[in-house]
């Protein structure tokens, strides 16, 4: 069977189930919706396309960040929707998501994939632009203990972000544990899930909040 991807939302509320931190979120139709929502949810908010034929919505001009006002909301509907018609005229706009703008913390992506001969396997590593390019990622096949997580943790290259490096201070690396527990519990529990990616996850000095999520299901 071919695989579809959950929206971000439905990706949110699984994963919200499971006790990961998700961005208060709303999903908007109209720009007069994505006002409201936006005042609701209480500024500065971030704005993204939903499709399910984007799936890199940045690529598409689909994210907007730093919306610090209702008018602003209005106007950034109306250009998500514009851009991502321009990248993909055959895609279906169901709408735009409008979320709580998280604040900056280190950026670390969790994955999942299931390899034909190996089964469900589990990946973490650093996130950002740069970063990603140089592949600092770590794997293990399913099933893992809390034990494989921390020791996840502690292999990557960026380790020492975490930990605290010349002066910056530590991140919260239990939290850091508890999600990706989390997250393969998601994953092994949820057996027509195939595939998913959670880039980033930002961890701060106290706790953590993910900023994106894509899963795939059979
Ligand atoms: P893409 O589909 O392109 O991966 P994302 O949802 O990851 O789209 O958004 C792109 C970038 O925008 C993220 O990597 C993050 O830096 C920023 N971003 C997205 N959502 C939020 C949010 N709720 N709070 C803060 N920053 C966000
Ligand atoms: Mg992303």
């Amino acid at each position: 069977m071919a695989k579809r991807m959950l929206s971000e939302f439905e990706s949110y509320d699984l994963l919200k189930q499971y006790g990961v931190p998700v961005p208060e979120h709303a999903i908007v139709k109209t720009p007069a919706e994505a006002g409201k929502a936006a005042e609701k949810i209480g500024f500065p908010v971030v704005m993204k396309i939903h499709s399910p034929q984007i799936v890199h919505k940045s690529d598409a001009g689909g994210v907007i960040v730093s919306i610090s006002s209702k008018q602003a909301a209005e106007e950034a509907f109306n250009k998500i929707v514009a851009n991502a018609k321009a990248y993909n005229p055959d895609a279906e706009i169901k709408g735009v998501i409008v979320e709580q703008q998280a604040a900056p913390g280190l950026e670390l992506i969790i994955g999942g994939k299931t390899d034909p001969a190996f089964g469900k396997v589990l990946t973490f590593g650093m996130g950002g632009t740069l970063v990603e390019l140089m592949k600092d990622v770590t794997l293990r096949i399913l099933p893992i203990t809390e034990e494989t997580i921390r020791q996840m943790i502690r292999e990557i290259h960026g380790y020492p972000m975490i930990q605290g490096y010349r002066g910056s201070k530590p991140r919260d690396e239990e939290t850091l544990v508890k999600i990706m527990w989390a997250i393969n519990c998601f994953f092994a529990e949820n057996t027509n899930v195939v595939e998913f990616d959670i880039n980033p996850v930002r961890l701060y000095e106290s706790g953590a909040c993910i900023v994106d999520a894509r899963i795939f299901v059979d």
